[in-house]
């Protein structure tokens, strides 16, 4: 099913669909498990915008190449155009929050790292990036103080704060708008905490944050 932004108390969304700018290494400790040095300014890649589909819908992982791992991530989507704007521009521009996945083959990117090659064919694949329903940015009075959680099969893998991101998240849009125009329809996903781990087809998936409990399937 061809994807569109949708709000999740089904107000409609006139936005269009456009890229997705992700950030990587922007929890210390996920960092860590993944045995990478902290960075000293974020870390961005894109997913294009055949990346996205809905998480309410179930999704697909590649067969074949090796481990996809779930990366649990509060993501934004953007409601104005914002090019080396200010921190108050990037709270206006902010249209919806919610929780994606930034699905990540880990075996691919692995070998990419290894020779210095960019991730894109391990991250900006069709599906790459499914996503929630957005929740209306006011019920949010403050983006540093949001937790969340991935849990599969009904075991918790992952539970973040947005206290812990290296990079908050209007610090990020701030960032981001210097290097890449954010236009409106864009998606900013803002890293994830510690936890990944690979997905398999059968997998029943529960995303959690204030306001919104999404419920997927790997299909
Ligand atoms: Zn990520």
């Amino acid at each position: 099913m061809k994807y569109s932004h949708v709000f999740l108390d089904g107000t409609p969304c006139h936005l269009p669909v456009g890229k997705v700018v992700c950030v990587g290494r922007n929890y210390a400790a996920h960092a860590r498990e993944l045995g990478n040095a902290v960075p000293d300014a974020p870390i961005l890649f894109m997913k294009p915008a055949t990346a996205l589909v809905a998480l309410a819908d179930g999704f697909a992982i590649p067969a074949d190449r090796g481990e996809c791992h779930h990366e649990t991530e509060i993501t934004v989507l953007i409601g104005k155009t914002l090019k080396a704007a200010s921190l108050a521009e990037c709270r206006a521009a902010i249209a919806g929050v919610t929780l994606g996945l930034d699905l990540t083959l880990r075996d691919v990117q692995n070998e990419l790292k290894k020779k210095g090659y960019p991730w894109e064919v391990a991250k900006a694949f069709d599906g790459a990036a499914p996503l929630a329903a957005f929740i209306a940015p006011e019920a949010f009075a403050d983006f540093t103080d949001v937790d969340f959680s991935l849990s599969v099969n009904g075991v918790q893998r992952q539970s973040g704060h947005s206290a812990d991101m290296i990079t908050p998240v209007l610090e990020l849009l701030l960032y981001i708008s210097r290097i890449f125009t954010l236009e409106p329809g864009d998606v900013v996903m803002t890293g994830t905490p510690e936890g990944v781990a690979a997905l398999k087809p059968g997998d029943r998936l529960l995303l959690e944050m204030p306001g919104l409990r999404a419920e997927s399937l790997v299909r």
